[in-house]
């Protein structure tokens, strides 16, 4: 049997899109193509021995610039998932109108088995790399974080660019998903999960939609299933429960947890992070076999760990409406086809786990402009609420309550703009894709609109850069 080539899935999916648009085979063929591959090997010395580690850069488009995509520490790294991941971050930006070109890169190690000083020496020496190839930079390349990597990381990257680059007074906009003491913006941690909730939340208002599938509008009382309790995975599922919906199942790696009342996401966080693991959560339910709660019965699947863990054989037995792809690439092709026919509605990573790199974009801009957001308007804004405030009591002779008031006065802080920005972001993508959808009635499936969608734009940008003379 050959071997799963996600790269060639992505490009499965995209040929499968291709004909609803009016580019010629070249066009396509370039937007499809990965357009520069770093791959290395650098030595570290790890206690009295010297590894060699392997690690890629892939940069899939640069037909906008700076190319942008996270870094990704696993075992299971390789070439063709870096060059996966890369063109999903292209067509991720062009849905959600983020001006980037698509990147990813990848260490295949497993960050488990490292110090945390071994972990700061091998990002260090990858990123020196990366400034020697110039494959990093705030106008060139910019990484984030993705599996397995994290704020720490991305600090240690800064730290590496900024000494590698003294003086150079845009430095801070190198990485992003960075702390927030060094140049981070306030809601970059949760907002690939909170993107997730906005995306389905939006799509289960379609009344047409939710009729299709014999669900009832909105996302309160819907039973969700999570799969991956890392971050993406945990702020999904807190952004669902505080929705009012229900968390019947969590799984991780070491098996999943099942319970008919619904889980309460933080207990079951705390208790996994106690005692090492997901299972044995007090009136929860345990599956040895972490997959089988992707089986289990429910409104929403969010798969949201790593790719090709719905495909062709267990596709048939999963029994949720809806999948939210909060991963990229959890399905394989063949899993798409079994659900198009199944008529369960899959809404595409590509679009749904955009919010990372939309609030990305949001923190490179801060750190472009050297001020955090909401400084000069958030007292205007309070000044300006309190007399209109003023005004009104006057004019109606009734007092505003102390809540009421403390609501109405609050003047944007950072965090609320980056999540207003974001919410404003998912919603229009969706309307987007979903118009796209609906004006094409050969369009079988949510992915396939969201790909025209994305190559229209790319391929709008490449003829307007004049690439094709
Ligand atoms: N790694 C994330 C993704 O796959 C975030 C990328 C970014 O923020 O640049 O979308």
């Amino acid at each position: 049997m050959s071997e799963y080539s996600f790269f060639d899935a992505v490009c499965k999916s995209f040929d499968k899109a291709a004909k609803f648009t009016k580019y010629d085979a070249g066009v396509l063929e370039q937007i499809k193509q990965c357009n520069s591959v770093l791959r290395i090997h650098f030595p570290v010395k790890i206690g009295d021995k010297i590894e060699v580690i392997k690690a890629y850069r892939v940069q899939h488009s640069q037909h906008k610039l700076p190319c942008k995509g996270g870094i990704r520490f696993s075992e299971m790294v390789n070439l063709d998932e870096v060059m996966a991941l890369a063109a999903l971050m292209t067509y991720k930006c062009a849905i959600v109108n983020v001006p980037f070109g698509g990147a990813k890169g990848g260490i295949s190690i497993d960050p488990k088995k490292y110090a945390a000083y071994d972990l700061e020496r091998i990002t260090r020496r990858y990123t020196s790399e990366l400034i020697k190839k110039k494959f990093i930079g705030p106008g060139e390349d910019v990484p984030a974080p993705d599996y397995g990597t994290g704020e720490r990381e991305m600090s240690w990257i800064l730290d590496t660019f900024m000494a590698m680059n003294p003086g150079e007074v845009d430095a801070m906009a190198c990485v992003t998903g960075k702390p927030v003491s060094q140049g981070g913006v306030r809601g970059r941690r949760e907002a690939t999960g909170l993107g997730v909730f906005f995306g389905i939340r939006e799509v289960c208002g379609m009344p047409d939609i939710m009729k299709k599938l014999g669900l009832e509008v909105g996302v309160e009382g819907k039973r969700v299933v999570v799969q991956g309790l890392g971050n993406v995975g945990y702020h999904s599922a807190k952004f669902f429960e505080e929705a009012g919906a229900k968390i019947v199942a969590l799984a991780e790696y070491e098996g999943a947890i099942y319970n008919d009342d619904g889980l309460d996401v933080d207990a079951v966080f705390q208790h996994r992070k106690s005692s090492g693991s997901i299972l044995n959560f007090p009136g929860a339910t345990n599956f040895e076999v972490s997959s089988d709660a992707l089986e289990k019965e429910c409104d929403i699947l969010i798969p949201a760990a790593l790719e090709n863990v719905i495909n062709g054989d267990n596709a048939p037995r999963v029994k949720a409406k809806i999948i939210g792809e909060a991963a990229n690439g959890p399905l394989t092709p063949e899993a798409d086809e079994i659900f198009i026919e199944k008529g369960v509605l899959v809404i595409p990573d590509m679009y749904l786990n955009a919010g990372g790199v939309t609030v990305s974009y949001f923190e490179w801009l801060k750190n472009l402009s050297h001020v955090r957001y909401g400084r000069l308007e958030k007292r205007f804004t309070e000044n300006q609420n309190a007399q209109l405030l003023e005004q009104m009591e006057e004019l109606t002779g009734k007092k505003v309550s102390r809540t009421q008031k403390d609501l109405m006065l609050h003047g944007p802080d950072e965090v609320d703009l980056v999540r207003s920005g974001l919410e404003e972001t998912m919603i229009n993508a969706t309307h987007e894709i979903i118009d796209c959808w609906r004006a094409n009635p050969e369009i079988k499936d949510m992915r396939t609109a969201s790909f025209v969608v994305a190559i229209n734009k790319v391929g709008t940008s490449y003829s307007e850069l004049g690439i094709f003379p």
